[in-house]
């Protein structure tokens, strides 16, 4: 199966709302490729290796018709170098819409073959965002209801080791 729909992002960590985003577009579009993206300006808690690992054991054994791979560039280039045009995002709340908005209308500027199509967010996990998760975990607080558990250990680790 080649996937029709990207899903790219950070996922430094992936937490349960990218985990929600990736099923409904499965659901919607029949399959969906996530993008793990490299921006070199980033500073990234989880090297691209380990977000990796860690968004496969969170999907666990329910991967079909979900492919993974990493880019290190403009999603524009990575749409047009793949022939996918179609680029799925999550919305949380209207503090995501204006970033979306400018976003969505970038990377038509740069390509006029790329949609942007919102999904919006279980509403359960609109507040959730990796950055909440880091903040949290950095004091050691609860984050089992945010991210699937293999993150929650890791997170737990890097902690203890002075990581976070
Ligand atoms: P980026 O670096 O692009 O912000 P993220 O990994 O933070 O990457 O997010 C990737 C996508 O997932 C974005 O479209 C973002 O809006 C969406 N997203 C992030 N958190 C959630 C959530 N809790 N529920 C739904 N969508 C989310």
């Amino acid at each position: 199966m080649s996937a029709s729909v990207l899903y790219a992002g950070s996922f430094d960590p992936v937490t349960n709302g990218h985990i929600d985003v990736i099923r409904r577009a499965v659901k919607v579009f029949g399959g969906v490729r996530v993008v793990l993206m490299v921006n070199s300006q980033k500073k990234y808690l989880f090297d691209l290796e380990e977000r990796v690992s860690l968004l496969r054991e969170s999907l666990g054994e329910d991967t079909e018709n979900i492919e993974i791979d990493t880019f290190n560039g403009l999603l524009v280039d990575y749409c047009e170098q793949n022939g996918i045009y179609t680029v799925v995002r999550g919305l949380r709340a209207m503090t995501d819409f204006d970033y979306e908005f400018q976003m969505a209308l970038t990377n038509r500027r740069l390509n006029s073959k790329v949609e942007s199509v919102m999904l919006i967010a279980n509403a359960n996990y609109t507040y959730l965002s990796s950055s909440t998760v880091k903040e949290v975990a950095r004091y050691g607080g609860d984050i089992s209801f945010m991210v699937p558990s293999c993150v929650e250990k890791r997170m737990k680790e890097k902690h203890e080791s002075g990581e976070l």
